[in-house]
This record gives structure tokens, sequence and C-alpha cells, in this order.
């Protein structure tokens, strides 16, 4: 048997693991941690995400709106540097000269202008009716009516080759396949998207004599282009080495762009994609978007550009490389992400390890029960090393199996007394029953001895009389033959004592039915008194015998009783004792006192001879009535009567006969009779 040491919970005591209490509860805390961390972490990656992506978006619309800004200020400039040739003292003065050096001069001073503006058109349109009747471009038209204007417009090859066929030639660009373009049969796009301005030209007297009309065409201007992204992303303006594009089309092809093909060239000729075709230049929208622009996804900005008639002839664009952006997103992301887990892991090993602390005493407690169950009641949980409620709880626990086990023991000992306790009322309820059998049987025995002393009383009576006259007769008879009696003396001897015999039994009887009438006055006797009177009695047949007699008179204690009746008891035992000595023997009388809890209570008185003794199974019966071995002469009644008179003073009457050492008989004489 272990004995009460620390107890640890073997494998079969172990509960599952998905059922046990600790694992259990140890979900029920992770399970926030497992459950709220990756959703946090989630929705950080949703938001920071979306935040990310407005704030491409937002800095992608600002890229956009210095775009537009720089658009402007050339288109501006082109414009304001026009009105001021066309009010310059210069143009004034070679428009004052003679008609024949006038134009000569006009085309000298333009000339210069327009390589000192970089203009790729500059020329003086002179009014007249024909220019004032046809339509006109809403520059040439506003410039007409006294207004300088600058505009973006679209002119086409035919209008460019009257210009220039230097400027027709450089608009002609072939439509590269794009995917994701709106479906075009053109091969070539051949018009020219134009920055358009017009001023007006006055005399001294300011009337508008002609208009100072000049232009730059924007397709495959890469000096514009290159300038327009210097500026919207100069060097180290966007981060993780991401790359910033501008764009310029016509309708929706490309004419001018830094945007690069795989092969290294600039995608002039590519065209937009079809959703921001239809944002931009079908609702005249500006798209805020990523967008798929040749070859890689770019964050992107459209804007349509609106000519001086107000149609929506082309678009501008800017945009920067998504990829180094995203890339450098997810890297923060997976970055989080390995924090939260790494935070996981950290907190849930030390979780689980605390856990195993805290469900110490419980499994130790289970481990406890199980061995208690299989029958080690001296199991125990011990010393579990905590200080919190569980280990209260264990401390608890041992004490109430302490105690469990002290009162299992005392019930246990009780049990064994209530098992003696009912073995000895068994026995006394046994011992019960057959006392109150005996009772029963004595109770019959009674009232069969009332009923045979009625019967014998009623008997006794009526022999009685003719007994009586029997032995009157008797007497008459012997008188009556005098001398002539003689002869028959025996016979009258024999009926003479065969009466008187009768009438012994008799009175034997009536002695026993009616008591009472026999019992004489109570007088103090003792023992050697007894004897005495009792052998001068018998003497004749101690003489017959050759019995020698032997006494041991103790008790010199008197008792109070009817002397004669006593006597009898006495005298009825000597005889029987004598009779069993027929060849002579020992008698011997002896006289004890009789005490119970050294209390004196009367003495005893015992005959006991040498003869052949009683047979055990006749020492039984030996106090019935009736009950004789003594075949001719014995009528089985002297030990009943003497019990019977000796038992009616509170005394007894015993029998005992030791194999091989004749019989001997005890009368217990109490010193004052009890009723
Ligand atoms: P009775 O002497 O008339 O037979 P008792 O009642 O006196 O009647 O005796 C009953 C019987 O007990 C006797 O018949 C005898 O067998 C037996 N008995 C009595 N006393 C002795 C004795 N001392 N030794 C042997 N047997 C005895």
């Amino acid at each position: 048997m272990p004995g009460l040491g620390h107890l640890t919970p073997s494998a079969d005591t172990q509960p599952s693991a998905r059922r046990s209490l600790r694992t259990r509860l140890l979900l029920l805390a992770l399970l926030p941690l497992g459950v709220v961390l990756p959703l946090l972490v989630a929705v950080l990656g949703w938001w920071g995400g979306d935040y990310f992506d407005r704030l491409l978006v937002t800095k992608v619309r600002s890229d956009l709106a210095v775009a537009h800004g720089y658009f402007e200020r050339v288109s501006d400039g082109t414009g304001r540097s026009l009105a001021a040739l066309a009010e310059s003292e210069r143009l004034a003065r070679s428009l004052r000269l003679s008609p024949a050096a006038r134009d000569r001069a006009i085309n000298d001073l333009l000339l210069s202008i327009r390589g000192e503006q970089r203009l790729d058109f500059l020329h003086f349109v002179t009014v007249d009716r024909e220019n004032r009747e046809k339509p006109q471009r809403p520059a040439i038209a506003s410039a007409l009516a006294g207004s300088p204007l600058t505009s973006s417009e679209v002119f086409s090859p035919e209008e460019l080759a009257a210009l220039s066929p230097e400027l027709a030639q450089r608009a002609q660009t072939p439509l590269i396949a794009t995917a994701n373009a709106r479906p075009d049969n053109r091969a070539s796009e051949n018009r020219g998207l134009v920055i358009h301005a017009a001023a007006p030209v006055r005399d001294a007297a300011g009337k508008i004599v002609g208009v100072l009309e000049g232009g730059v065409l924007l397709n495959k201007n890469l000096d514009f282009i290159d300038r327009l992204n210097a500026i919207v992303y100069p060097e180290g303006a966007l981060p993780f080495g991401s790359a910033g594009t501008a764009t310029l089309f016509l309708g929706d092809v490309r004419v001018a762009t830094n945007v690069r093909l795989f092969a290294g060239d600039r995608a002039i000729g590519t065209r937009v994609s079809n959703a921001v075709h239809g944002a931009v230049l079908g609702d005249g929208k500006t798209w805020l978007d990523r967008a798929f622009v040749v070859s890689d996804w770019y964050v992107s900005a459209y804007e349509p550009l609106v000519s001086g008639a107000g149609e929506r002839i082309g678009m501008l664009y800017v945009g920067f490389l998504e990829g180094p952006f995203s890339g450098a997103r997810r890297q923060v992301f997976a970055g989080i992400a390995l924090l939260f887990g790494l935070v996981m892991l950290v907190a849930g090993t030390l979780a689980a390890l605390w856990a195993r602390r805290v469900f110490r005493p419980v499994e130790r407690m289970h481990a406890a029960m199980h061995a208690i169950e299989r029958g080690d009641a001296h199991a125990r949980v011990g010393a579990v090393g905590s200080a919190d409620e569980l280990g209260i709880v264990a401390a608890h626990f041992d004490r109430l199996l302490d105690q469990l086990q002290a009162q299992t023991d005392s019930l246990k000992r009780w049990g064994d007394s209530l098992d003696g306790k009912v073995a000895e009322r068994t026995a006394e309820l046994e011992q019960a029953v057959t006392n109150l059998k005996a009772a029963q049987s004595q109770l019959v025995k009674n009232e069969k001895l009332a009923a045979i002393g009625q019967l014998t009383a009623g008997v006794a009576h009526e022999i009685n009389n003719p007994i009586a006259v029997i032995q009157g007769n008797l007497e008459v008879l012997r008188a009556l033959l005098g001398p002539q009696a003689e002869p028959v003396e025996p016979e009258i001897k024999l009926i003479h004592e065969q009466v008187h015999r009768i009438r012994l039994i008799v009175t034997k009887l009536l002695q026993f039915a009616r008591p009472h009438d026999y019992a004489g006055y109570l007088e103090p006797v003792n023992a050697p008194q007894l004897v005495q009177d009792s052998l001068l009695l018998v003497r004749h047949l101690l003489k017959k015998g050759h019995i020698a007699i032997e006494q041991q008179l103790d008790s010199s204690r008197q008792i109070l009783c009817n002397k004669s009746e006593v006597q009898q008891v006495i005298i009825n035992l000597l005889v029987n004792a004598i009779e069993a000595m027929p060849s002579g023997g020992l008698l011997k009388l002896a006289a004890e006192d009789w005490d119970e809890a050294d209390m004196p209570v009367g003495l005893r008185l015992s005959v006991s001879d040498s003869g052949s003794g009683i047979p055990a199974k006749d020492l039984e019966r030996l106090f019935q009535p009736f009950f004789t071995a003594k075949k001719p002469g014995g009528n089985g009644l002297g030990l009943w009567v003497s019990k019977t008179l000796i038992e009616r003073y509170g005394g007894r009457l015993t029998a005992a006969s030791p194999p091989g050492q004749g019989a001997c008989f005890t009368v217990w004489l109490r010193c004052e009779p009890i009723e």
C-alpha cells in the first residue's frame, strides 16, 4: 500500500485531453486571444490597406493637380507671349512698312520669335472678309473679336501639313495593339494635339488689322512630357523605388509619354483601357484608381483635355508604379502577422504552463479519488504547493478523507461488536425460547398434576372408607376366630400388611393432592437432629443389609420447617439408598452450609450410597410420578412427593450419579421457607 505521499495521476486516471477541464478552460482563455488577435490583424490589414490605398490615391490626385497646373502654365505662357508680341512695337513697326517690305519683315520677326518661344508654328493672319466669314477655331474667332485666347485643339493631318509638312510628319503615330483597349480599326493616328493660341493685332487707331496665330504640337513632344514628369515626380519624390510616369492622350492614343514598352521604347501609339476611356472621355470624369498601364499596374490619375469648343479631345495622365508600394505594404503586414504569431505563441505557452500549475491540485484530487475507488483507502492528495482556493480545497479534501476513514473504521468496529451482540442476543433468545418451552411443558405438567391431584384426592377418599372397613372387619375376624385363627395367621398378617400398604399409598397421594390438610406447624430443626431421627427409623433396614454409615455433618444452621415432612423426605432417600445396596455398602450422610453471593441461604443435606447408581436416561425421569425401576415393590411416588414437598419450602431436590460411584441425592433447604 502506498503511503500518504503525493499522488501523480497515472495514465488510466487521466481524462482524455479533449475532455480535460484544464484543456477546456485553457481553450476558453486562449480562444479570445486566438480569435481576437487574428481578427485584429485582419481588420488592421484591411483598414490599413484601405487607408494606404486612399493615401496613394490622394497622392496621385495631387500629382495630377501639379501636372494640370504645369499644362495650364505652358498653355497660358504660349497665349501670353503671343499677346505680348501682337502688342509689341516691333510688330507695329513692321506693319507700318510698305506692303512689299512688310511681309518680309513680319516673317523674319515671327521666325525669330518662334524659335525663342519654342513654338511649332507662328504666323500672321490678315483680317479680310473671307477670314471673318468662314468658321474659325475658337482662338482665332476670339482674337478676331478682340480677345486673345489659348485652347487645346485637334488639328487634322491636312491642317498640320498646311502649317508644315514636318509637323504632319511628326503627328503620324502608328497604333500599337493594346490589351483592354477599345477596338479601333485605324492603323495610325495622324491628327495632332495642339496648344493653339491667337491674339489680335491692332493698328495705331486700335483697329484690328490681323491676328497672330501660334501653337505647339504635343504629339511626340518629348521635351514637354519629360519636363512635366520631372516637375510632378522630381528625383526622390517616390519611395520604395517606384517610378512616376506622365502621358498626353489624343483621344485614347498615347501621343506623348515617358511610359516605356517592354523593349524600353516609349509607349507612343498604345492606347488607354476601355474602362478609363468610358469614364474619362465618355463621362468626363477624373479617374483616380489603380490601372494596368501597358505592362504593369500603376496608381493612376486621368483627366480629360477639353478643346476650346468644349469637346473632350484627349487626356492628361500621371501615375506611379504600384508594385513597390504593394511590396512594402505586404512586408509591413507580414511583419505584423509574424509579431502577432509570436505573441500568440508566447502567450499560449505561458497560459498552458500556468494552467498546468493551477490545475495540479485538481488532477491530484482526481487521482486520489481514483485510487480510493480502486480500494486504496489511504490515498491522499498530499501537499500541492499552492495557497489559492484549489490548494485550500485539496487540503480540505484530505481532511475530509481522514474523517471519512475514521468514521469508516469506527463503523466497522461497531459492526463487529453488533455482530457479537446479535450472536449474544440470539443465544439469549434461544435460551428464552427454551425456557419458554420448559415453562410451557411445566404448565402443562402442572395442569396434568392438578388434574391428577383432584382425581387422586377423590380416589383416595373413596378408597379410605373400604380400607377402614377391611381393617375393622379383619380385627373382628381375628377376635371372633380366636385361637382358630392361628392356622391362617400368616394370611391374615399378609392381608393386614397389604392393607397397611394401601393406606400408606393413599396417605401419600392425599399428602400430594391436599398438602394444606397435612401441613403441620413449622419448627426450627438442624441437620444432625434430622439425620439422627431418620436413621433411627430405618435402623432395622440398615442392620439387615450390612451397611456401614459415614456421617459428615458440617452445618449447624437451623432451618424452619415441618419436621415430620422433611424427615419423611430423608427417610425416603435413606430407604432408596439402602435398597440400592442389597448386598451391603457404604451410606454417607453429609450436611454443609448453602451460601449464595456470600450470603447464608440455608443448608445442603446429601445422602450417597455405593450402589449401582442410576443410568443417565433415568436421571431425567427420576422425579416424575410413578417412575420406578423396582419391579415388584416400588410405586414410583417417593421421589416425586419428596421433591414436591421440598420445593414447597422453596428448596430443591437434586440427583447425581457419577459412573461407578453410586447415587447421590441432595436436599437444599432454606433457613426460612418462602411462599
Ligand atoms: P420407589 O422407591 O417406590 O420405586 P421412588 O420414587 O422412591 O419410588 O424411586 C423411584 C426409583 O428411583 C426407584 O424405583 C429406583 O429405581 C430409583 N432410585 C431411587 N433411589 C435410588 C438409589 N439410591 N439408587 C439407585 N436407584 C434409586
